[in-house]
C-alpha cells in the first residue's frame, strides 16, 4: 500500500523573543548577579546559543532569599487568601494568554515536540494555577486544622524535563499558601522560568513574592542551605536529593523530594493489546523519555509477548523523530549532551549484557542531541537497564507468568514512584493496584496528569506529595 510522507508543519518561532542575556530576577527586577558569573543556554535540537544566563552566587541567593522573607512578612503572609487567589487567578489566565509563545520557548529550550509543550505541559501550567488559586481562600476547609498558617519562605530547585511545568506544581501551592520563594530553575531549561518572572511582573505581583535564581548546581546547592529558608522542595535526581535530605537534616526545614523512578508497565494476557501498545509508546517515548515515572520496564505476561512485540515494533516503526517545533514530531531531542552520554553509556551496557536491542529505521539530523527510540528484549532482572532509571527513550522488557510474579518483579526495585496496569477485569486493576509499591499506579493508561490529583513516591523515589489537596500540606504549618 503506497504511503503518504508528511509534508513539514513547523511552528513558526516568531512568536518568541528571546534576548541575549538574562539577569536574576529579584524583589521583582531582573538584576545583574553580584557575585556569580553566566552560562549558556542551548537549543538541544540545533545546538544554538540561545542567550546567556546569569548565575546567581552566594549574594545573589542571599539578596532573593531576603527579599522573598520581606515579602513574607509584609505582604503575601498578612494577605487575605481572597486577595491571594486573585493574583494567582492573574497568573493563570496570563499563561493561557501567552499559551503558543511559551509553549515554543519551551520546545526550543528542552527540545520537547511542540504538540507535547502546547497540548501537556502549558495547558497543565495554567490548570495547575487555576486549581490553587481556587484553594488561596479555603485553606481552613482543607482538612489541615482550623487555621492552617503558611510555612514562610520556600527554596525549591527543579529539574529540565519538564521545566515551567515543575515550576507550576511548585510555586501554585506555595503561593496558595501564602508562603514566597526563590526558585532555582535547571541550567539547561532556564527560559521559560524567566518568561514566568515577566508574567509575574505583568500580574503585578508583590515584588519579592516570587524571586527566580538562576544557576547550576552549586547555586541550588546555596539556596537549599540557606539558612533564611524555611521549606526545601526539590525535584531531580535521587543522588542530590540524598545530598539535600543530609544538608537538611538537623535543622527547622521542612523538606519534600521528588526523586527519580523506574516504572513497570505490565500487560496481562487479557488487556486489550493494540491500546495497551498506545500506552507502552506514550508511557516511554512521551517526553523522550524524560519522565521521572515513565514506563520503563515493560512486565509483559509470557503468553502474549510475540504478539504485543510484533504490534510495539511496528508502531515504533511510525513514530517520527526530528525537529522539535514540527507539528507532527512525536520524539524531539535529548535535552543535554550529557543526559544524551548517560543514554548511551546505558543502551550499551545493556548490550555488553547481553540484551538484545532494536530501534525501528530512523534518520537522525545531523546537528543536535538525538537518540532513535530503543527496544531491549532478553532483559533479565540483573540487567542495569532494568535497574537503573535511563531517563531516556528506551524501553526494557521482562516477561512474567502470574500476577504474583509480576507484582514481585514490578516491586524489585529501589524506586517507586509510578506504575501501569493493563487487564480487561475490574478486579484485577483493584488486587494489583494494592500490591503496588508506588506513588500513582495507572490502570489502562499511562502518564496522566491532573492538578487536582496527587503525585509522589515510596523509597528512593522520594517523600512527600506535590499535586491535589495533599500539595498544600508541604506549603503549610497545621
Ligand atoms: P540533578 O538532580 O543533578 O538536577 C536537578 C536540579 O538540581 C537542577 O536544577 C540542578 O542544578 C540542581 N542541583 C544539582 N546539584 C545540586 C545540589 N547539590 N544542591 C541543590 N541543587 C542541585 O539532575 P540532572 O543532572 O538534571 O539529571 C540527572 C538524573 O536525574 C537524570 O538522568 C534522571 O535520572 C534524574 N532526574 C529525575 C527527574 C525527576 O523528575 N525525578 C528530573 C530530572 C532528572
Amino acid at each position: 500500500m503506497p504511503r503518504f510522507e508528511y509534508a513539514p508543519a513547523p511552528e513558526s518561532r516568531s512568536i518568541v523573543d528571546i534576548r541575549s542575556s538574562y539577569g536574576l530576577f529579584i524583589n521583582g527586577s531582573f538584576v545583574d548577579p553580584a557575585d556569580g558569573g553566566s552560562r549558556k543556554t542551548v537549543n538541544p535540537a540545533t545546538e544554538e546559543v540561545l542567550a546567556e544566563v546569569a548565575e546567581a552566587g552566594e549574594s545573589d541567593v542571599d539578596s532573593a532569599v531576603r527579599a522573598a522573607r520581606r515579602a513574607y512578612d509584609e505582604v503575601w503572609g498578612p494577605m487575605r487568601g481572597a486577595d491571594r487567589a486573585k493574583y494567582l487567578y492573574r497568573l493563570a489566565r496570563l499563561i493561557q494568554e501567552r499559551a503558543r509563545e511559551l509553549a515554543v520557548l519551551e520546545s526550543i529550550d528542552n527540545g520537547k515536540p511542540i504538540r507535547e509543550s502546547r497540548d501537556v505541559d502549558i495547558p497543565l501550567v495554567a490548570a495547575h494555577f487555576f486549581y490553587y488559586a481556587g484553594w488561596a481562600d479555603k485553606l481552613r476547609h482543607a482538612g489541615f486544622g482550623p487555621d492552617p498558617r503558611p510555612i514562610g519562605v520556600a527554596g525549591q530547585v527543579i529539574p529540565w524535563n519538564f521545566p515551567l511545568l515543575m515550576l507550576a506544581w511548585k510555586i501554585a501551592p506555595a503561593l496558595a499558601g501564602g508562603n514566597t520563594v526563590v526558585l532555582k530553575p535547571a541550567e539547561t531549561t532556564p527560559l521559560t522560568a524567566l518568561a514566568f518572572a515577566e508574567v509575574c511582573q505583568q500580574a503585578d505581583l508583590p515584588p519579592g513574592v516570587v524571586n527566580i535564581v538562576t544557576g547550576g548546581g552549586e547555586t541550588g546547592r546555596l539556596l537549599v542551605e540557606h539558612p533564611g529558608i524555611d521549606k526545601v522542595a526539590f525535584t531531580g535526581s535521587t543522588e542530590v536529593g540524598r545530598a539535600i535530605a543530609k544538608s537538611v537534616a538537623g535543622t527547622t526545614k521542612r523538606l519534600t523530594l521528588e526523586l527519580g523512578g523506574k516504572a513497570a508497565n505490565i500487560i496481562f494476557d487479557d488487556a486489550p493489546v493494540d491500546q495497551a501498545v498506545e500506552g507502552i509508546v506514550n508511557g516511554i517515548f512521551f517526553n523522550q523519555g524524560h519522565v521521572c515515572c515513565a514506563g520503563s520496564r515493560l512486565l509483559v505476561q509470557e503468553s502474549i509477548v510475540d504478539d504485543v512485540l510484533a504490534r510495539l515494533r511496528d508502531r515504533m516503526a511510525q513514530l517520527r523523530v526530528g525537529d522539535p517545533l514540527d507539528k507532527n514530531t512525536d520524539v524531539g531531542a535529548i535535552n543535554s549532551a550529557a543526559q544524551l552520554e548517560r543514554i548511551r553509556e546505558l543502551s550499551a551496557a545493556g548490550e555488553a549484557e547481553g540484551a538484545d536491542r532494536w530501534s525501528p529505521p530512523c534518520v537522525l539530523p545531523d546537528r543536535g542531541y538525538w537518540f532513535a527510540p530503543t527496544l531491549f528484549t532478553g532483559v533479565s532482572q540483573a540487567h542495569r537497564i532494568a535497574r537503573e532509571e535511563i531517563f531516556g527513550p528506551v524501553l526494557s522488557v521482562l516477561t512474567f507468568r502470574t500476577p504474583a510474579e509480576a507484582i514481585e518483579k514490578a516491586n524489585n526495585t529501589p524506586y517507586g514512584l509510578s506504575a501501569g496496569v493493563w487487564t480487561e477485569k475490574g478486579s484485577r486493576i483493584l488486587d494489583v493496584a494494592a500490591k503496588l509499591r508506588a506513588g500513582v499506579v495507572w490502570a489502562n493508561t499511562f502518564n496522566k496528569f491532573d492538578p487536582t490529583s496527587p503525585f509522589g513516591g515510596y523509597k528512593e523515589s522520594g517523600y512527600g506529595r506535590e499535586g491535589g489537596r495533599h500539595g498544600l500540606e508541604a506549603y503549610l504549618a497545621h
